[in-house]
């Protein structure tokens, strides 16, 4: 999508600090992060909005998404632990309309929303 800001992330018009790339997936750092680790990983590709649009036609690289996450919490050091987290729609606080999972670490969450 043109006018999408994750697009342009993934097409290199908009510059990112890119912790992973492949084929189909990029990893960046979030612009105002949360926690003293915080990671946006995308499809490349707009195969969605968000999660509520996820189907058995597009799941395969959300499967792979999460491949990736697992390799980035191993290259970060996130052995004390993360917590995975896609927002999907106004009221859960989602700003950009391209498939996306956070990963938050560094900060002990035992106590907070889950
Ligand atoms: P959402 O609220 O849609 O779940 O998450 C969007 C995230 O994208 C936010 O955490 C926000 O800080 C981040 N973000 C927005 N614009 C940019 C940008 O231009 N670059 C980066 N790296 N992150 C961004
Ligand atoms: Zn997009």
């Amino acid at each position: 999508m043109s006018d999408c800001l994750f697009c342009k992330i993934a097409a290199g018009e908009i510059p990112s600090n890119k912790v992973y790339e492949d084929g189909s997936v990029l990893a960046f750092r979030d612009i105002n992060p949360q926690a003293p680790t915080h990671i946006l990983v995308i499809p490349k590709e707009h195969i969605a909005d968000s999660a509520a649009q996820i189907t058995e036609g597009n799941s395969a690289v959300v499967a792979h998404c999460f491949e990736v996450i697992a390799k980035i919490a191993a290259q970060e050091g996130l052995s004390d632990g993360f917590r995975v987290i896609t927002n999907a729609g106004a009221a859960a606080g989602q700003t950009v309309p391209h498939l996306h999972f956070h990963i938050l670490a560094g900060v002990s969450m035992a106590e907070k929303l889950l």
